[in-house]
């Protein structure tokens, strides 16, 4: 009989972490008790089920105390960057220099789910003009306006050209509400025509080399600008070791990713396995612990894998899913109807690729930016997920729709074909709103129905 993980609720956190620290807990400066994040507003936990690990509650209290973060960076007159869309890139650079760090205010993106729209950000929005026709990332008007949830930036970035119309629009609206935005340019991944000289791009991707060098000029300039916002240089040899951290970080989840995805039972919730994602990217406003966290998660999956121990029995159904949700609630009901994770794409698979350390330090952060899936053809985004669907023995792709989002509209189609076609596997979508409750049942019959599906697969 292999040990079973059972997730618990916050209320079960409260007295696991009184005999926790009986037993002698040791936390890192954001520790405590999850309830607390209650009290400040995150009114979702009560309605999550977590991992119950001393490493799960380090992993969620490193997430949740971001905020504190950023306003002590701001006490103690570090420098703040606030980077926008690009998802992976930017923070590289930033965090290379000292006394430096980066966020993402696209990050807003969830304190609808979170606070249960308690903190009226959506509103904010629509009063801007920004209504429902835009996805979950207008929040984050309503986040610059309230001043509430981080420090106003010393410097917004934000990359445009090959981007959603939704970021463009809310991000224009922004700089037109006097926050004043850096703009860099990403342009439309093409193919390269023929007899042009290319590159290879992570992800198994090419491009022209001309793009890159074009990419590569724009983030210069985005380097002069950090440069002079936080009064350092960003030499090569800074910019190589900031590449070298971010590359410790990103191999640590590439380990957990094929861990969880590949062992034959389950050994992380899917909820943690996502929290942990988004952490890769931006490091959650501070490089060296969020290593240091995900080093402890990495300790915790190897252990379960080695003793059989998961959170669903063996032979629970695998999905690759496809976009994050906006509401996480979710990620706990795909487990409630059997299925567990195997293989992600929650928009920055160039975000989690290690970045070349062969190559010139800013040559190999363009050629990682290009490798966004969002800046290219989606036939080259559906490619990669039914590449590695195929690769990780993904039994079916589920595509998880955002409200309002301007790719949403057709890509579940593009990727459908696709997959559909090799390795064949059934696909299904759903529309994830960032308060789900009243679709939860339709949502739930939707997982269930491709869980069927997978299991009459195996029958025949
Ligand atoms: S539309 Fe999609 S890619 Fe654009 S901001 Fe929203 S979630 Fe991100």
């Amino acid at each position: 009989m292999k040990p079973r993980v059972r997730q618990i609720t916050l209320e079960e956190w409260e007295v696991r972490y009184a005999e926790l620290k009986a037993a002698g807990l040791e936390e890192p400066f954001y520790g405590g008790p999850l309830g607390r994040h209650v009290r400040d507003g995150d009114l979702r936990l009560p309605n999550l089920r977590f991992d119950p690990s001393r490493q799960a509650l380090r992993l969620w209290n490193f997430l949740l105390t971001e905020e504190e973060r950023l306003y002590a960076a701001r006490e103690r007159g570090w420098t703040i960057v606030g980077t926008m869309k690009d998802l992976g890139t930017i923070p590289v650079m930033a965090y290379s220099l000292p006394k430096t760090l980066a966020f993402y205010p696209d990050g807003a993106w969830w304190i609808p789910c979170v606070m249960e729209l308690s903190a009226g950000l959506l509103e904010a929005a629509d009063a801007l003009g920004v209504g429902e026709s835009f996805c979950p990332v207008r929040a984050m008007l309503g986040a610059f306006l309230q001043d509430a949830h981080f420090p106003n930036p010393d410097l917004l970035t934000c990359s445009v050209g090959a981007v959603c119309d939704d970021f463009s629009a809310v991000a224009q609206r922004l700089n037109g509400l006097g926050f004043p935005v850096l703009w860099w340019e990403i342009p439309y991944r093409r193919k390269p025509d023929p007899g042009e000289e290319e590159v290879d791009l992570p992800g198994g991707l090419r491009a022209p080399r001309s793009q890159v060098e074009f990419v590569r000029g724009e983030l210069e300039r985005v380097g002069e600008h950090l440069e002079e916002v936080s009064g350092e240089a960003l030499t090569p040899a800074r910019l190589a070791a900031g590449i070298r951290g971010a590359n410790l970080v990103r191999r640590t989840m590439g380990e957990i990713r094929r861990m969880v995805f590949t062992a034959p039972v389950c050994p992380l919730p899917a909820l943690e396995l996502l929290i942990a994602e988004m952490i890769v990217i931006h490091f959650c406003s501070d490089r060296e612990e969020a290593a240091a966290v995900l080093s402890d998660l990495e300790g915790l999956v190897r252990e379960r894998v080695e003793k059989g121990a998961g959170i669903l029995p063996e032979g629970a159904v695998r999905l690759f899913w496809v976009n994050p949700v906006a509401d996480l609630r979710v990620m706990n009901l795909m487990e409630e109807c059997g299925a567990r994770l195997c293989g992600t794409d929650f928009l920055f698979p160039h975000g989690l690729d290690p970045i070349d350390e062969t190559l010139p330090p800013l040559e190999a952060l363009a050629r990682a930016a290009l490798a966004d899936p969002m800046v290219g053809p989606g036939r080259e985004r559906a490619e990669r997920i039914a590449r590695e669907a195929r690769n990780l023995g993904a039994e079916a792709v589920l595509v998880s729709r955002i409200p309002g989002a301007s790719h949403c509209a057709r890509e579940g189609e593009v990727i459908a074909r696709v997959v559909e076609e090799n390795p064949g596997l059934p696909v299904a979508e759903i529309e994830v709103p960032p308060l789900a409750d009243a679709l939860l049942p339709a949502i739930r019959n939707r997982l269930e129905a491709l869980v069927e599906a997978v299991l009459q697969r195996r029958r025949n």
